[in-house]
């Protein structure tokens, strides 16, 4: 089981070389490993297409680098910023109260702890393992949606809900993949193994994959 997992590894990493980084890791491109951009871009990027959450995250923090500059935005200009990235209301709600969190509990400074994270009104499981792994290097498996299908199909899991999967892929994915696994199988979810018909005449791990679930495909 484990060269079969380092082969996909290896393969998604060659394969994706290509493609656009997830946001995220765009974010990180651009700004630098600073933790509270990554997890105010994980909270604007939730039901949102990276690429227009890659555009509202700049037009923010060209006014909002850090939580003392969040806070001081009124609450309408808040919502303007985030407007496009849809449900501004309570994108802008949840940036403000993580944003005060911050202040208050943890001097100015994204807390290092996951449950820390978890803790925070409005952050659920993959934006805080997302924020840990990304901006501290701590060893977790950020779960979305492309990993949980990805995951299935290939017949490393067998999950209905995404929630139990991070759970499933700590079982059998060595660890010096957890961090990794988001960002490959992103990548390959938005070019390859696409949620409806994926182009499975083309894919690199077509040899290693089951295609558990897979009906119609390119
Ligand atoms: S073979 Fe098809 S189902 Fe399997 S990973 Fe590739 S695109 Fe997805």
């Amino acid at each position: 089981m484990m060269n079969y997992i380092s082969d996909i590894v290896q393969t998604l990493r060659h394969a994706t070389k290509k493609f656009s980084v997830p946001l995220a890791d765009a974010i990180i491109v651009e700004y630098g490993k600073d933790p509270y951009l990554i997890l105010i871009s994980c909270l604007l990027s939730l039901r949102a297409k990276d690429a227009m959450t890659i555009h509202v995250c700049r037009k923010l923090f060209a006014h909002a680098r850090t939580p003392q500059q969040m806070v001081a935005l009124s609450r309408a200009e808040l919502e303007k910023l985030v407007y496009q990235s849809g449900f501004y209301k309570n994108k802008a709600r949840a940036l403000h109260n993580v944003s005060v969190e911050i202040i208050e509990n943890y001097g100015g400074k994204v807390p290092r702890s996951k449950d820390a994270l978890l803790a925070m009104k409005g952050v659920g499981p993959k934006t805080a393992n997302l924020v840990v792994a990304l901006a501290f290097g701590q060893p977790e498996i950020c779960v979305d949606t492309h990993v949980h299908r990805i995951s299935n199909r290939l017949g490393l899991v067998h999950t209905k809900k995404v929630e139990d999967t991070e759970e499933a892929l700590r079982m059998m994915l060595p660890k010096k993949y957890w961090i990794e696994w988001n960002k490959l199988l992103v990548m390959w979810g938005q070019n390859v193994c696409t949620p409806q018909s994926p182009w499975c005449s083309r894919c690199a791990v077509r040899q290693w994959c089951k295609r558990v679930g897979v009906t119609k495909a390119r």
